[in-house]
């Protein structure tokens, strides 16, 4: 792994499938919403569950309003609020082995963020368990109504008060969190837990970040 190069200001952290474990989102999407539907309707989980993923897909991610509960709980008529399903299942959000190590590790030496696609009312939750580590966080969603982009992360850089090279991020997603962020001029790594890729700013636990800064 080659060192990100000049000197990093800032360093930031995606938040589902990099601190904690994105099987928590599948839980609401593909779990909680269909067992609302099926009990609304009066289906089967299995007739809802096909039923809600037809309606996801023909939305796709590219439209924001795939990410957006409350759009869902609305077309779907149910009558619940997003922050009694995202409570009901907080316990459930699990946060990596490594996160707590690295976290602690790295606050003294540098300020940290996170930079997440998802709503805001989902970090909310989440940043309970990864504990008190971030001093600013930003939805992309909620704060700019865009999915990560080479400009989002330029804006990020420039409500930071930072260059784009004094930035590193950290994330999970190839596109999202590599490709997007180095087109930005910003240091990236994709952590890679699988091992599923190769070629370079690869990591496979946030661990390494402690070897490579
Ligand atoms: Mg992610």
């Amino acid at each position: 792994m080659e060192k990100p190069v000049g000197k990093t200001k800032i360093v930031s952290f995606d938040v589902d499938g990099t601190l904690v474990d994105a099987k928590f989102n599948d839980l609401v999407w593909l779990e909680e919403m269909p067992r609302l539907y099926a009990e609304k309707e009066g289906l089967s989980f299995e007739e809802a569950y096909r039923f809600v993923l037809r309606e996801y897909e023909k939305v796709g991610e590219g439209d924001l309003k795939w990410y957006d509960m409350d759009h869902w709980l609305r077309h779907f008529g149910v009558r619940k609020s997003y922050a009694e399903i995202l409570r009901q299942y907080a316990e459930r959000i699990k946060v990596y082995p490594e996160v707590e190590k690295t976290l602690s590790a790295l606050h003294n030496r540098f300020p940290m963020i996170v930079i997440t696609l998802m709503p805001r009312e989902f970090l909310e939750f989440k940043l309970e368990k990864l504990g008190d580590y971030f001093f600013r966080t930003f939805s992309t969603i909620s704060d700019f109504k865009s999915v990560k982009t080479e400009q989002v992360y330029r804006e990020i850089c420039k409500r930071l008060n930072i260059a784009e090279h004094e930035l590193l991020h950290i994330g999970d997603s190839w596109e999202a969190d590599y490709v997007a962020p180095t087109e930005a001029g910003v240091k990236a790594l994709c952590v890679d837990r699988d091992g599923k890729r190769n070629g370079s700013g690869l990591i496979k636990g946030l661990d390494e970040i402690l070897t490579i800064l």
